[in-house]
C-alpha cells in the first residue's frame, strides 16, 4: 500500500470510532418482520413504512427499530416521533 492509502485507512479507523460525525438524512431498508417483509426508511424529515400500522398511525415497530439502531446518527427531529392519534 502507498502512504496515501495507509493514511486514509488510519483516518477511517479513527472516524469509525466517532459515530457522532455521521448524520443520516436518507435511508431505505428492507425489514424482515415476523409476518412480512417491509420497505421502511427515512427521507429528509419523514419516516415511511409500507405496513398497515404505519399507514394508520404514522408510526410502527419497524420505524421505532430503525430509530434505535441508527439513533446515534439521527437528528432529534426524526429520532423521536409520535404516533398519530386515531381519528
Ligand atoms: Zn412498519
Amino acid at each position: 500500500m502507498n502512504s496515501a492509502l495507509i493514511s486514509m485507512v488510519e483516518k477511517a479507523k479513527r472516524y469509525a470510532n466517532e459515530p457522532e460525525r455521521i448524520t443520516i438524512h436518507d435511508v431505505e431498508v428492507e425489514f424482515r418482520g415476523n409476518n412480512a417483509t417491509h420497505r421502511v426508511g427515512l427521507r429528509g424529515d419523514e419516516w415511511h413504512c409500507e405496513c398497515d400500522h404505519f399507514k394508520a398511525h404514522a408510526l410502527c415497530a419497524h420505524v421505532m427499530t430503525l430509530q434505535r439502531v441508527f439513533g446515534t446518527h439521527l437528528r432529534d427531529e426524526v429520532r423521536y416521533t409520535q404516533e398519530r392519534a386515531t381519528a
